[in-house]
């Protein structure tokens, strides 16, 4: 399965967990992708790395 590159990030996304403007997505290894504020992206960071997501930018 090839997956093309997401667009980057812009105002208009918004973090999964609370709504602020988003600052790095998480693909997981499933293909889905979440998007998390940088708060989000602190609180989960170890748990997607677990779950062997791929975050962008790197964390
Ligand atoms: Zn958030």
């Amino acid at each position: 399965m090839v997956t093309t590159l997401s667009a980057p990030l812009t105002r208009r996304d918004r973090c999964d967990r609370c709504g602020a403007a988003a600052k790095v997505r998480a693909v997981l290894p499933a293909g889905s992708e979440l998007l998390f504020c940088e708060h989000h992206a602190r609180a989960h960071r170890s748990g997607l790395h677990a779950a062997g997501a791929r975050l962008s930018p790197e964390q």
